[in-house]
């Protein structure tokens, strides 16, 4: 039996423009000025963490943020990025591991290997968490998360464990279902890795072939589905026209076959996972 799971860790408040860029044709450093000038927050979005049970183990995708956040200091005070456009709101007991163990699951010998959509912080930021685990991510985003423009940029290198050495994935073959490359992740190839570059370089998302259904865990390769739906891209992208072209595979992939399309932090994947909604 294979079970998806959405666990909640969290709170992020961000501009309407960086949700949903003005228009998709506005370049990348005209979608950061916008956020920029935006004088609107959204209402808080999720910061979800997927929790994948298989027959060869429980799989994790991205592991959320750390309540850290509230810590003077933890973020770099000289990037306005961080400290005035987005707000991440964590308590100690909503962090990834402590949920985990609430659950029953020990988050240190029981989860057989994380997977990361991207290195951006609130996603990377629960990764403490797992000092002896697994942690599967893609080469491209790695680098681009340990460059000057990633520090820049929504990436925290600089708070990543000591211990950290991610197994780093290339995307190189096995087209499949409209993607140009996939990575198998389990055995049975029920679980696999499709790149969906756009909102950074290298992201990618986790498909599920479920017992009933087929699952997109799109981590942010679009903040909620109805992104996807109207082909929208977001405010954080460098790529307009990759991300658009991204938004147009998952939404073919989601049509061809039933597929329920989990962004990490839609408002409504949480309900869409328990009413089974799939996609088209
Ligand atoms: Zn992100």
């Amino acid at each position: 039996m294979i079970k998806i799971t959405a666990i909640e860790t969290g709170k992020a408040i961000c501009k309407t423009l960086q949700e949903t860029a003005q228009n998709n044709n506005r370049s990348g450093i005209g979608r950061k000025i916008d956020i920029f000038r935006d004088p609107h927050f959204v209402d808080p979005l999720p910061i979800l963490v997927y929790l994948i049970e298989h027959p060869e183990g429980n799989f994790l995708v991205d592991t959320g943020d750390t309540w850290r956040n509230s810590i003077h200091g933890y973020l770099p005070r000289w990037n306005p990025f961080f400290t005035k456009m987005v707000s991440i709101r964590v308590a100690p007991a909503e962090e990834i591991g402590f949920q985990l163990n609430k659950m029953g699951i020990d988050p240190a010998k029981d989860i057989e290997a994380v997977i990361l959509t991207h290195f951006h912080h609130d996603h990377t930021g629960g990764l403490d968490h797992f000092p002896r685990t697994r942690i599967i991510g893609s080469r491209e985003n790695y680098a681009e998360y340990l460059s000057v423009k990633g520090k820049i940029g929504g990436y925290l290198p600089q708070r990543r464990p000591i211990w950290f050495k991610p197994e780093l994935i290339d995307f190189t073959a096995n087209p499949t279902g409209g993607f140009s490359a996939s990575h198998p992740i389990t055995k049975d190839g029920r679980i696999f890795l499709v790149p969906t570059q756009g909102h950074c370089t290298g992201h990618l998302s986790v498909v599920v072939r479920g017992d009933d259904f087929t699952y997109f865990l799109a981590g942010d390769a679009s903040y909620n589905e109805e992104n996807i739906r109207n082909e929208k891209t977001d405010g954080v992208t460098f790529k307009p026209d990759v991300a658009l072209a991204t938004l147009k595979n998952i939404k073919s992939f989601a049509t061809n076959e039933p597929t329920i399309v989990l962004p990490c932090h839609d408002r409504n994947s949480m309900t869409r996972l328990a009413n089974k909604q799939t996609f088209a």
